[in-house]
């Protein structure tokens, strides 16, 4: 009998859809791609499985157009995981599979293909230095940019960067300044280099952890929890293991929240390990890069895949261990879009269906993580102290309602920090904002800097003179006077840019770097900031939370929070774990080297008791009484949460969706399909962002079965609702913010 093919398709329909084989040649395998034929399309499908049965009258079947791949992009494994994914996210498994294959992939680009490449010959590199072309922009743009790589240049990667590209290429050849070739697999992406560093004599906890973590079975799912303070050695231990994994023959996936703030993480597993080629998923690459990369890990050249969220679908055969840094980091959660997963909790569900072990390694563990560890679900392995010869930092409060503050800096903070200029140290200050002030205000009429799309105030942006919102990107120019009442303006609270400017006029002819967002927009500036600091030409760093991230900047002996306040009053319940993350990531950039290192929190609630038992029995008392917080009031990880959440142009549209599912959410639970509990329909605190307005409606259940059962019955009713074709909307599964 002839098989049917089960295929999914990148469509936002909960089915899939069955083709019948080619007439010619092999039945593809599940976790193939197909060409098929889609309403009056042609669509890249995968196969999901093989069937017998199909309810398609036989007659009305269509046949596949064609097969791309002869070996699968997925296998079982994988396979399995993305339609575990769907299934646990609610999501229809196209899209899930389609957020698993780079954009290329999607698009039916060939994984055996050999590339093409291009490079600059040795005429063209003296004709660059030469000037040459001159009188061809496009093609000394190409030149330049083949003289610039180290290596041959992909033409994939070409077309992304220098659309149009191949005329120029043409013009170049034949002047003999530029020649294609055609490269093999593995490509650009995987990089194996220099010298491996002398190993360092583990610390007793070091050498525990590692050794407790080898004498369990390899080819048993475990999940390990690694909870070691900042500078505790964490990095080491993730590299002893993978040393063990790689030596016997398997390989390695390690996640990081982003790439472009741990490129010291990156360096060391490349230093450690020279020999062993490794490729770099992350969402900076372009698109040729990003599927060279894939291509890697897909045809098992690349044996350690180091990469950011999406990077937890990495097709790598023979997968040995699973590694995930920082992993409270809310950069694993997917927030925006459709498909709203946790690439940290998929990683344990990859390793659960492996049958191998996972690390999950912060300093400030997600509380779902401690719960889950004192649950016996995970094991948690603690490092206590700093691994080179560093202790850990003195955190203090600095009252503000009893200090004479300038422009956000108390006297204190600033005699402070002048002490510590004088002695050589390096500074480190941390305010939530970024922009010059949060906002502009007129001096007479009451008038504050609305944005017109969103219910929010736009951000003074001083150096660019502009106003700009942070929520709907509108810029528009500073004005001078009120545009209202033409009286005058003045800028209100500080951001980063205004505590640079403060600090230069503060401390003159102290260097000074800035890392906040809008910094990191332009990569090669995050590099130029980085060495600054890194070399000590700044003294002193200003930032958001990028400057509590993943960077060793051993000379830090003060670490500066300019208001911790905005987090202790928020309505999301995650508020104060934020903070406390927060707060000790920040200190633990402080003191690294062999000075010890002091931490400056500047509130005017001092009392608060989160402060408190912070700085009193650290980050452990903190999570102790914030989960016992969380299962008074019924939160997670007591409790399981989705929400669902809409959009639309009018506010009555988004809540009358909403009420409309709660409406059927009842009726179901009328008929005693699943016990759930219903909090709203709301509108979010900022209601309006970029002209529509936002609502949510949460679903919780201290049963995740319960919780699941529901979904899956009430989704696709909700979908068939007729208000729903006024909204937008998604459905969030342990959703992270609640706005
Ligand atoms: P974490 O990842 O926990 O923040 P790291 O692994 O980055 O810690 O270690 C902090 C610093 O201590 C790094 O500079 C690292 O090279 C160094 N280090 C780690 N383990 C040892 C060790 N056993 N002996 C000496 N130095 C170490
Ligand atoms: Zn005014
Ligand atoms: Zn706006």
């Amino acid at each position: 009998m002839i098989p049917l093919l089960r295929v999914a398709v990148d469509t936002p329909l909960r089915r899939t859809f069955d083709y019948l084989p080619p007439l010619e040649g092999a039945v593809p395998v599940p976790g193939s791609r197909l060409r098929v034929p889609f309403g009056n399309r042609l669509l890249v499908g995968v196969v999901v499985s093989l069937e017998n049965q199909s309810d398609v009258p036989e007659g009305k079947l269509k046949r596949i157009s064609e097969v791309i791949d002869t070996h699968p992009v997925f296998d079982d494994a994988l396979l399995k995981l993305l339609c575990w994914a769907g299934d646990y996210y609610h999501h229809p498994l196209g899209e899930v599979i389609a957020t698993a294959l780079p954009k290329l992939a999607r698009e039916g680009a060939s994984l055996a293909a050999r590339r093409e490449v291009w490079a600059a010959t040795a005429a063209g590199r003296e004709a660059h230095l030469a000037g040459e072309p001159q009188r061809a922009p496009k093609q000394r743009r190409l030149l330049h940019r083949l003289v610039a790589a180290a290596q041959t240049v992909d033409a994939d990667a070409l077309t992304a960067e220098l659309p149009g590209w191949r005329d120029a290429a043409r013009a170049l050849a034949a002047r003999g300044w530029a020649s294609a070739a055609e490269a093999p697999a593995p490509s650009a992406a995987i990089v194996s280099n220099a010298a491996a560093t002398a190993l360092p004599t583990l610390s007793d906890e070091q050498a525990q952890a590692v050794e407790r973590i080898s004498q369990a079975d390899p080819a048993t799912f475990h999940a390990w929890l690694l909870h070691g303070i900042t500078g505790s050695g964490k990095t080491e231990i993730y590299l002893r293991l993978a040393a063990d994994t790689l030596a016997r023959g398997r390989r390695v996936l390690v996640l990081v929240p982003e790439i472009g703030l741990t490129p010291q993480l990156v360096g060391r597993f490349a230093a450690r390990f020279p020999d062993v080629p490794y490729a770099v998923l992350h969402s900076g690459l372009t698109d040729g890069e990003r599927l060279a990369a894939w291509r890697a890990a897909h045809d098992g050249s690349a044996r350690l895949v180091l990469g950011t969220r999406s990077a937890v679908f990495a097709p790598l055969p023979d997968l040995g261990l699973l590694i995930v840094d920082e992993e409270h980091d809310p950069s694993f959660k997917q927030q925006e879009g459709g498909f709203r997963y946790s690439a940290r909790d998929l990683a344990v569900v990859r390793a659960q269906m492996l049958g191998v072990p996972i690390v999950l390694g912060s300093a400030t563990p997600s509380l779902e993580t401690l719960h889950n560890a004192a649950l016996g679900r995970y094991t948690r392995l603690t490092l206590l102290r700093r691994a080179a010869a560093a202790r850990p930092p003195v955190l203090r409060l600095l009252d503000l309602r009893a200090e004479r503050v300038h422009a956000g800096l108390s006297t204190t903070a600033v005699t402070t920090m002048q002490q510590h200029l004088a002695d050589g140290g390096q500074i480190l200050v941390y305010i939530n904002r970024r922009g010059y002030a949060p906002t502009l205000a007129c001096t007479a009429c009451g008038w504050i800097a609305p944005c017109q799309a969103c219910d929010a105030r736009m951000t003074v942006y001083r150096n660019a003179a502009r106003l700009r919102c942070h929520h709907c990107g509108a810029d528009r120019d500073l004005p001078r006077q009120c545009p209202t009442c033409g009286y005058a303006v003045k800028t209100v609270g500080q951001g980063t840019e205004r505590v640079e400017e403060t600090l230069g006029e503060t401390f003159p002819g102290i260097s000074i770097a800035r890392l906040d967002r809008d910094v990191v927009r332009r990569s090669d500036e995050l590099e130029a900031v980085m060495t600054r600091v890194a070399s000590g030409a700044a003294r002193i760093l200003v930032g958001t939370q990028m400057v509590a991230k993943g960077h060793d900047f051993p000379a830090v002996t003060l670490a500066v929070v300019l208001n911790a306040d905005q987090g202790l009053f928020n309505t999301d319940f995650r508020a104060a774990e934020r903070l406390a993350q927060t707060i000790v990531q920040v200190a633990g950039r402080a003191g690294r080297g062999e000075r010890g290192g002091l931490v400056l929190i500047q509130t005017e609630y001092p009392e608060h008791p989160l402060l408190t038992s912070l700085l009193d029995g650290g980050y452990d008392a903190f999570a102790k009484a914030a989960l016992e917080e969380r299962r008074a009031a019924g939160w997670p990880p007591f409790a399981r949460l989705a929400a669902l959440r809409a959009s639309a142009l009018q506010a009555a549209h988004a809540i009358a969706f909403l009420d409309a599912a709660r409406a059927l959410a009842a009726e179901s639970m009328r008929r005693g399909d699943a016990p759930v509990r219903l909090l709203g329909p709301a509108p979010a605190a900022m209601a309006r962002r970029a002209d529509r307005h936002h609502a949510q409606l949460l679903i919780e259940s201290t049963e995740r079965s319960a919780l699941h059962r529901f979904l899956a019955a009430w989704l696709p009713e909700v979908e068939a609702l007729p208000a729903a074709r006024r909204v937008r909307y998604a459905l969030d599964v342990d959703p992270l913010e609640l706005f």
